[in-house]
């Protein structure tokens, strides 16, 4: 079983669980189908659902001896409508359409929206876009506590669609009530990453660093313009960024999307912290059982700009084909992957290392490995620094993210062509070897008389202090060596 989950692939698979891969069978497919890293969306299902979804992903990890990665997506101030009778109803051109304060469940003329700020700050002739701006619809009035409408652009609108209201600013703190529950609560089950939707500045996330007290680390969403202008800012304060373009695309013109888009991750890439491109990147396939041909271009793109992960979202949740999409998307990545344009663009868009010995380190296993035939870089990492700086450098050969730290597996699970594997703590660099030969061929990355590189620190378990290369052929006698 072990090969089986010796993924070929450097880019990684985000999906999103929901109604549609609720049960442990349709999680594991999905799991064997490519997906890394689950996404447990705090925006939908109550905590009793997402617990079952967290105990589902644990199990899972334990049948196959293999971290996964839990990524909580907290909802932020994200404004949604309520619920409808019928799950929701056909809004058509010119109709009149109302937004009020009141809980009952919404129909054809009315729907509830519980954000009293919008009721504050909308103006007449405004305009209010939901589901990702699918539907549209122009204020025409408005009091306290009614805001009436009328459709501009018609649209099916469900069960707690996301609402925009681009032309409006609305103070909003960056953590609802809502969120630190949900924080809590997903931080007593256990997560490795928490998604922040809606950061708008890089304040937000040192509220949220401090409630988290590094049991989590930290990926801010990036949907906002405003997060776009400051986005410097916002990725030194944060281990990883989404760009979460279903929101950026409805708060700013979509056509500005993409090149925001590429500039992000190749910031991300020059500071080595994780990027992932997510929001419709197979839309088509929630109801159809193959992707258009743009989408699959969309996803190749990102994946050509060396991106650590891509992500479905719906595709995943209430889609009708969960394991195909997974299994698609990685079909898709093990292609490009596979086109020597992929790594050439990679090698054109690296930017020059980072200071510092451990850099100096990483550096120089990839540069071994083009110059020397090598099967495998094996990383000896404690909290992922090291194994991050590896990732950083998107070597050709895989990397084995090797750590005693479980949280720490589970968490470079996210970063681009890390294998992470637990091992038993070493004290010794001979020991460190000895696990690392054992690891690359259990899990078929190498063998006979190839070459591994291994990179570890001494003193051992004492972060920062990578500062040991060294080059083993697998049938190397390292017992007898040292
Ligand atoms: P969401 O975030 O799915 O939580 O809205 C992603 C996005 O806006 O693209
Ligand atoms: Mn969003």
């Amino acid at each position: 079983m072990a090969n089986q989950l010796h993924r070929s692939r450097k880019v990684k698979i985000v999906a999103t669980l929901g109604p549609s891969s609720d049960s442990s069978t349709e999680i594991k497919s999905m799991f064997l189908a490519g997906a890394d890293i689950f996404r447990l969306n705090l925006s939908h299902g109550d905590h009793s659902a997402v617990k079952r979804r967290h105990q589902i992903i644990r199990q899972l990890e334990k049948e196959f001896s293999r971290p996964i990665c839990i990524l909580a997506d907290l909802q932020g101030p994200k404004l949604r409508c309520g619920d409808f009778h019928n799950g929701g109803v056909e809004l058509c051109l010119g109709e009149k359409f109302t937004f009020d304060l009141n809980k009952n469940l919404g129909d054809k003329n009315r729907v509830c929206l519980p954000h009293p700020e919008i009721f504050q700050s909308a103006k007449k002739n405004h305009i209010l876009l939901i589901d990702d701006g699918k539907v549209a619809l122009k204020v025409t009035n408005k009091t306290s506590d009614v805001i009436e409408c009328e459709v501009t652009s018609p649209g099916f609108v469900s069960d707690k669609k996301g609402v925009n209201c681009p032309d409006s600013i609305l103070d909003l703190a960056p953590l609802t009530l809502k969120d630190k529950k949900d924080l809590d609560f997903v931080c007593d089950l256990g997560v490795d990453w928490i998604a922040l939707s809606f950061v708008q500045r890089a304040k937000d996330i040192k509220e949220i660093k401090v409630l988290l007290n590094n049991r989590a680390g930290i990926i801010s969403k990036i949907e906002k313009p405003s997060a776009v202008d400051v986005f410097d800012e916002i990725l030194d304060q944060s281990d990883g960024i989404m760009v979460a373009r279903g929101d950026l695309g409805v708060e700013l013109p979509i056509e500005a999307v993409p090149p925001i888009q590429k500039r992000l991750v190749m910031k991300c890439r020059e500071k080595g912290k994780p990027v992932i491109v997510a929001t419709q990147m197979m839309e088509s396939m929630i109801k159809s059982s193959i992707p258009t041909r743009a989408e699959v271009s969309d996803v190749a793109q990102a994946i050509y700009d060396g991106v650590d992960a891509v992500m479905l979202s719906a595709e995943t949740a209430i889609g009708n084909h969960p394991e195909k999409v997974v299994s698609t998307v990685d079909k898709i990545a093990i292609e490009i992957e596979r086109d020597a344009l992929y790594f050439e663009s990679l090698e054109a868009s690296r930017t020059s290392s980072k200071q510092g010995v451990s850099n100096a380190i990483t550096v120089a296993a990839r540069e071994v490995a083009e110059t020397v035939k090598v099967k495998v870089i094996c990383c000896f990492t404690h909290g992922g620094t090291t194994a991050s700086l590896a990732s950083r450098e998107r070597p050709r050969v895989p990397i084995i993210a090797l750590t005693p730290n479980i949280m720490t597996a589970r968490k470079l699970t996210l970063l681009w062509g890390l294998h992470c594997v637990i091992t038993t703590s070493v004290d010794r660099f001979k020991k460190a070897v000895i696990n690392a030969l054992k690891e690359a061929k259990k899990f078929e990355f190498a063998d006979g008389k190839d070459l591994i590189i291994v990179i570890a620190g001494v003193p051992f378990n004492t972060p920062g202090t990578t500062n040991i290369l060294r080059v083993v052929s697998m049938d190397e006698n390292f017992e007898d060596f040292y």
